[in-house]
């Protein structure tokens, strides 16, 4: 197994993905190829599907992590029949759904499809972010977007950016954001989060995609607070799909031994709180979310205070780099 970091050419592209945008690079390898593309968007709803794309503009849809479980109706059917059709299929979700995918194809011909699954931390309950969402739509009036990784701020301190009806874009650091702070404490994850069988470097996938969290400190050059992405290429097929997406890429070979101690997610599956029954129960009761979470968010502050520590340590990080130009001038 290799592993790579890497982030996308294009400043857009880069800026409109998660981590270093290498999905979209992906994405448009596969249809030059005539093939499709396979990831998830939000529907009209806000509610996380799968869905197939043919052209970029639809894979900008697939673009940005969003923190929802979302559904598969009948997507493995389409892998299915576009496999039987000869065509290439770029399947990219998460690692319960690329294993599960394998096993429905399993007396299928694959040799066109390319799986990339994600480091994955856990996905909440859907009780969790419907109650979220009832309650942000209360104090927005109605939303029309939401981005989870908005990178305006940078990439290490990413904001959550919701869209109102009138335009408007509210943003709030990750950090202070309710339902972020519930989720990266892995307050209300789905019971298999916890006790997770598809974390690890070893994959069924061809490609893994991550945040390459650390990765700056062994390759300063690729640091610019813009979104690193952590690769790791499982198989030959994920090499082949990896090579004809270079040169959209700027990426280094790394340390997978490095990578993972910077990425627990890969191999570890988070604690379940004790308070998590509780706080479901009175969420599916209708306690309504702030309610039902207030006094977790009140006693949990650890995430806020790492996540201030590293705003400021990327503040610090920014003067110094910009006293250096200063002198070098
Ligand atoms: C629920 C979840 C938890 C994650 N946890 C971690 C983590 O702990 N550590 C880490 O390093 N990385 C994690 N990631 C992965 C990371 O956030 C990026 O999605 C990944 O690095 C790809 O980035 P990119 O810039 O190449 O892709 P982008 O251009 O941002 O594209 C996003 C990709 O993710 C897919 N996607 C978006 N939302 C979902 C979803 N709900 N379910 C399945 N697929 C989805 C899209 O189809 C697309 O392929 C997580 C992602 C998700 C969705
Ligand atoms: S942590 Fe495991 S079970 Fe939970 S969504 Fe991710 S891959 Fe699936």
């Amino acid at each position: 197994m290799k592993a790579y970091a890497a982030y996308n050419r294009d400043k857009k592209t880069r800026y409109e993905s998660s981590s270093g945008g290498v999905f979209p690079a992906l994405a448009e390898a596969v249809l030059k190829q005539q093939g499709v593309v396979f990831g998830v968007r939000f529907d009209g709803d806000f509610q996380a599907v799968y869905d197939c794309a043919q052209t970029m503009e639809e894979v900008r849809k697939f673009q940005g992590a969003k923190y929802v479980f979302p559904s598969t109706d009948g997507v493995y059917l389409q892998v299915k029949a576009y496999l039987e059709q000869g065509r290439y299929v770029l399947f990219t979700g998460l690692p319960c759904h690329t294993a599960g995918l394998l096993y429905y194809l399993r007396d299928t011909d694959q040799s066109t499809l390319f799986c990339v699954d994600l480091v994955c931390h856990g996905t909440p309950e859907r009780t969790a972010w419907n109650a979220w969402l009832k309650e942000e739509e209360q104090r927005r009036g109605s939303i029309t977007g939401i981005r989870m990784r908005d990178k305006s701020r940078g990439w290490t301190d990413y904001r959550i950016a919701v869209t109102d009806w009138s335009g408007i874009e509210h943003r709030e650091y990750a950090s202070d954001h309710i339902y972020m702070r519930g989720f990266v404490g892995s307050l209300y994850l789905r019971k298999p989060c916890y006790r997770c069988r598809f974390r690890g470097m070893e994959r069924s996938s061809d490609l893994t995609l991550g945040d390459y969290w650390g990765g700056g400190r062994i390759h300063p050059d690729l640091d610019d607070d813009g979104g690193l992405s952590l690769i790791l290429c499982h198989t030959k097929k994920g090499k082949k799909l990896l090579e004809s997406a270079a040169e959209k890429l700027i990426y280094a070979e790394t340390d997978p031994e490095y990578a993972v101690t910077q990425n627990k997610a890969l191999v570890c599956s988070p604690e379940e709180p004790v308070e998590r029954e509780a706080v479901l129960r009175a969420l599916e009761k209708g306690d309504g979310f702030r309610r039902a979470t207030a006094a977790w968010i009140r006693r949990n502050t650890d995430g806020k205070i790492r996540w201030r520590i590293r705003r400021m340590r990327r503040l610090y990080k920014k003067k110094i780099r910009l006293l250096k130009k200063l002198y070098v001038l």
